[in-house]
């Protein structure tokens, strides 16, 4: 046996005393006997939940993601608190928001600093970790992990693990599965599992593989209402922010083809530039498309693709959720499918997330927990990704260290909303311009409005959501919000306070570091046994 491996079993030992401690009722004379529930944490990046069957999808179809919804709860108001990748993962992992956890950008995560994966280690679960992490540093408080370097990508992805690079054939949503179910396979049955089964899709540039490339091209896509926006009323930054579907997803962005004659920077060039005009051939007809034609069929070619890659993860999840069955694990594990953040499907005109506007902040998340959370039902309160961590604590019977922000769902997956249950939550939004000339911003919610303030500019919003779900009327102005504006200005500043928001990242922000390619990516690994595809 290696030094490494008495270490850990010294550290399993230890922590399933623990585990055994904590399991053991108040004043009961033996632990429990009911096993502790094991987890298993489906997170896509960038599925906006308008584009699952559950929650009334237009433009799709999604039936295994569906069947945790019919099996479990659905979150109506889960928010990410900073709606963007890196950001919301760190959130994740610590309970915490992005100025407590030092990520308020695209920067390396500081790995040294307690996550819910170490809480866990050490009260005995065995811990995974597959897919994208991007966060810059390496994982810590996972026994297993294998993740892609930075975005990773689509197609023959290169993995890595503590012990090298893999290099893989196949597409990198299978593979991710793979890998979760390898993990699965080689766990301890001793002990339970938490896992993150974390995809890249459907990630921008949307790469679907060759099973679904056309499930969705045949041009139908019912398009949003708001494709059209014309931002009127709103702050600057609506305008500023360069991710229209109409004026600024690219030729690689549209799949289209460059001229063979075009190699190297001119490729690239080409690829990288907006086409203004698109020249499409059908029953032998050649069409060049501009203007309104070509938005529209800007927006099929961008959701064939957006949507494709979504059926692929659709497809995995029930490849997961027959694992659980045939394994005799359903029962006892809790599944819960998230994404980092929402999306814009052509809402607002636009691609990409990042604002404080629904379909952006806004979180799908389903919770299967059998005997828990009452098969069916839906949750409206106000959930925030912060209230992940300490809601896997809950489920493990661990207590919730008071420096985590967030609060167990564990009532809220009950069904039930405790007295206490938070009306309003706290925004805030750095990358700024970042990719997308976005204006960082920060704002508050509440089941009824929203108010954002574009502070370098001293711009606000007000939307008053029940009457303007879609969010187009700025109503800021409107003297007959002026009790509404008060309130909410006072609300906004009493979470800043409460949160502890010092502005500490307002000037000045770390440097981009998620995507830092690490020393591992030099050394080849040997593939895990049943994960080579
Ligand atoms: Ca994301």
């Amino acid at each position: 046996m290696r030094y490494g491996d008495v270490q850990r079993c010294l550290r399993v030992c230890r922590a399933g005393l623990l585990a055994a401690l904590l399991a053991a009722p108040a004043g009961a004379g033996e632990p429990s006997v009911r096993p502790r529930p094991n987890i298993l944490y489906i997170m896509a990046d960038d599925h906006a939940a308008h584009a699952i069957g559950a929650y009334g999808s237009r433009v799709n179809k999604t039936p295994h993601i569906d069947r945790l919804a019919a099996e479990g709860i659905r979150f109506d108001r889960c928010y990410a608190v900073n709606s963007i990748c890196t950001p919301s993962r760190a959130s994740i992992l610590t309970g915490k928001y992005s100025h407590k956890n030092g990520v308020p950008v695209f920067n390396r995560f500081d790995g040294s600093q307690p996550t819910v994966a170490k809480y866990l280690q050490a009260a005995g679960y065995f811990t995974g970790m597959f897919g994208k992490w991007h966060l810059g540093s390496d994982p810590t408080g996972f026994d297993r992990w294998m993740i892609l370097p930075g975005q990773g990508v689509y197609h023959n992805p290169v993995f890595y693990s503590a012990e090298g690079r893999v290099d893989f054939q196949g597409y990198v949503t299978d593979i991710v599965t793979d890998l979760t179910i390898a993990f699965l396979d080689e766990r301890p049955k001793d002990r339970p599992f938490f896992v993150m089964c974390h995809h890249k899709a459907p990630h921008r540039h949307w790469q679907p593989d060759a099973k679904h490339a056309e499930t969705y091209g045949g041009g139908g896509i019912p398009e949003p209402a708001t494709l059209r926006d014309d931002y009127a009323g709103r702050a600057s930054a609506a305008r500023e922010a360069t991710m229209t579907v109409a004026r600024h997803l690219n030729r690689r962005d549209l799949k289209l083809e460059p001229p063979a004659e075009l190699k190297g920077a001119d490729r690239e060039r080409w690829l990288s530039a907006v086409p203004m005009e698109v020249t499409v051939e059908a029953n032998g007809v050649r069409t060049t498309l501009t203007g309104d034609a070509l938005l529209k069929w800007k927006y099929q070619r961008y959701m064939r693709d957006y949507l494709g890659c979504v059926a692929s993860i659709d497809d995995n999840v029930g490849r997961l959720l027959a694992y659980l069955d045939r394994n005799g694990l359903a029962e006892n594990t809790i599944v819960i499918y998230a994404s980092d953040q929402g999306f814009f499907l052509g809402d607002h005109g636009w691609y990409d997330k990042r604002f404080m506007y629904e379909e952006s902040i806004k979180m799908p998340f389903l919770v299967r927990w059998p005997g828990t959370a009452p098969p069916g039902s839906v949750q409206g309160a106000i959930a925030l990704n912060i209230d992940i961590a300490p809601t896997f604590l809950e489920a493990a019977g661990l207590p919730i260290p008071p420096d985590i922000q967030g609060r167990s769902l564990a009532p809220l997956c009950r069904g039930e909303r405790p007295a206490d249950w938070r009306a309003s939550w706290y925004y805030r939004y750095y990358h700024d311009p970042g990719h997308h000339n976005t204006r960082a911003h920060y704002g508050v919610g509440t089941e009824t409005h929203k108010l954002l303030c574009f502070w370098k500019t001293d711009e606000w919003e007000l939307y008053d959501l029940a009457k303007d779900p879609a969010e187009l009327r700025n109503v800021f102005g409107d003297p007959a919000y002026a009790d509404t504006v008060a309130a909410l200005k006072a609300e906004l500043r009493r979470l800043k306070a409460e949160v502890g928001d010092d502005d500490r990242y307002a000037h000045e922000q770390p440097p981009d570091g998620a995507d830092a390619m690490p020393e591992l990516l030099k050394k080849k690994a040997p593939a895990p046994p049943g994960a080579v595809r």
